[in-house]
Order: C-alpha cells, then structure tokens, then sequence
C-alpha cells in the first residue's frame, strides 16, 4: 500500500484557487520530488501534507490513517525548513534532543536517537557547539538530525539546498543522496531546479498552473514530456 496518499486536494487563498485535485499515491521509501515553476503550489501542497495548511479538498491518508484534519505533531512526517530555525542558544545536542524531551521520551532514549543521527551523519564532532559556529553545510545537517531523531514517516524537505553556495549545493545534494540509501525513509523534495530533481528522485511531479502535470522517474518526463509544459521544463530538447 502507498505510504502517502492524496486524493483530489484542492487549495484555495481567497478567491485564488492554487491547487486544483491533485492526486498522487508515493510509495514507501520513494524520493520524490516535487518540481515546478515558482509560485505554481509546490510548498503549499508540501504544508497541507505536514498539516501546517489545511485542505479545501480531498483527502491524505499517510499509511492506513486519513490526516487531513489531524495537527501536525500527530501525522508522523517531519517538515525540514529552508532556514534551518535551529535555536541560536542551543548546542547541536540540545537543538536535536529539544523536541524529544517536549514529548517526554526519556533522557537515555534521547541520547541514544541523538547519537545515532549525528552518526549517520556524520556530525559527531560538532555536536558541542551552537548554529553560529557552524556553516551553512553544518546547519542543514543540523537541521535534518532534529528532524532524523523523531524517526518520522517521511521528511518534507522544501528547497532545502537554495540557501547554499554552487558548490555546497552540489555537494550537500550527494549527501541527501545518501541519506536516503542508508535511511530508506520515504522523502518529499521540493525544488523549481530541474537539475535536482532529475539527480535525486525516484519518480518526479512536475507541477504547474494550479495542477500535476505528469508525474514519472527522471527517464520518463525527460524522453516522454506528457504535456508541452513538461517539454519545456524538463524534456529533452529534441
Ligand atoms: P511555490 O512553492 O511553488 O513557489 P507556493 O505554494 O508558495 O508556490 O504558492 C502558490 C501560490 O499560492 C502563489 O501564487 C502564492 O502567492 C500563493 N500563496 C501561498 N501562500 C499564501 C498565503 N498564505 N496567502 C495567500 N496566497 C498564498
Ligand atoms: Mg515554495
């Protein structure tokens, strides 16, 4: 069964209707990207996944539970902010175990999560100091440790790499690569960089004016655009 589900979501600011039934079923473990022009839906769709929007339409169902009307803290998926929001006066330690020790888990527990994820990624060294010892790379890994310890359902990550120098995206878009193979942990990625997506996804939703517009792996929207849009954006220039 697919790990998240949606079915006819629709999103309205006003009068604006910016989301227009937009279905798709992720399976577990998938990287998926979320590709489009700016403006064209993708973090809003991102938000009513991780419940910070509500929906005017349709349904979400993430495994066998619909979530659409649950709080965030209650749909097991973890949102990873494009300004890292790590507390300034906190070491990387306190930043990860914060939101555990709020749900009252215990301190050996929080250790042992916290240990791990600056295992996998690699920041064991650093977990002493505060953001504004660390760079922008540090802060990102930071950020997905917080995220990492909560062990969620899925990560939502929206452009989490804009905020990066050319080189540093490239190489901290290796290291999500690999993130994903050693988690296995289902990840929606949000970018309007065509490179990226084709580099990280499994399959990729191409998104535009309100709607999917074709939803495949890299090969699939590259060599067989299902619309002119799709052409224009990702296809091949054939
Ligand atoms: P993207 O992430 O693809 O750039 P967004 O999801 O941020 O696009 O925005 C989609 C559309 O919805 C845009 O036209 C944007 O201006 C509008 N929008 C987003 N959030 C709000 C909001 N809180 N109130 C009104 N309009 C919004
Ligand atoms: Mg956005």
């Amino acid at each position: 069964m697919a790990d998240i589900r949606l079915a006819n979501v629709s999103k309205r600011f006003g009068a604006v209707t910016v989301l227009e039934n937009v279905s798709m079923e992720i399976e577990s473990g998938e990287f998926i990207v979320f590709l489009g022009p700016s403006g064209c839906g993708k973090s809003t769709l991102l938000r009513m996944i991780a419940g910070l929007e509500a929906v005017d339409g349709g349904q979400i169902h993430i495994g066998d539970q619909r979530v659409d009307h649950l709080p965030p803290s209650q749909r097991g998926v973890a949102m990873v902010f494009q300004n890292y929001a790590l507390y300034p006066h906190m070491t990387v330690t306190q930043n990860m175990s914060f939101g555990l020790r709020n749900i009252g888990m215990p301190a050996q527990e929080i250790a042992q999560r916290v240990a791990d994820a600056a295992r996998i990624l690699e920041i064991e060294q650093l977990m002493d100091r505060r953001p504004a010892q660390l760079s922008g790379g540090q802060r990102q890994r930071v950020a997905i440790g917080r995220a990492i310890v909560r062990e969620p359902k899925a990560f939502l990550l929206d452009e989490p790499l804009s905020n990066l120098d050319a080189g540093l995206r490239v190489r901290t878009r290796v290291e999500l690569a690999h993130l994903h193979q050693r988690l296995r942990t289902t990840m929606i990625f949000v970018t309007h960089d065509q490179i990226e997506a084709m580099t990280l996804a499994d399959r990729i939703v191409v998104m535009n004016n309100r709607k999917v517009e074709q939803i495949g792996t890299p090969m699939d929207v590259y060599s067989r655009p299902a619309s002119r849009f799709v052409a224009a954006f990702v296809g091949s220039p054939s």
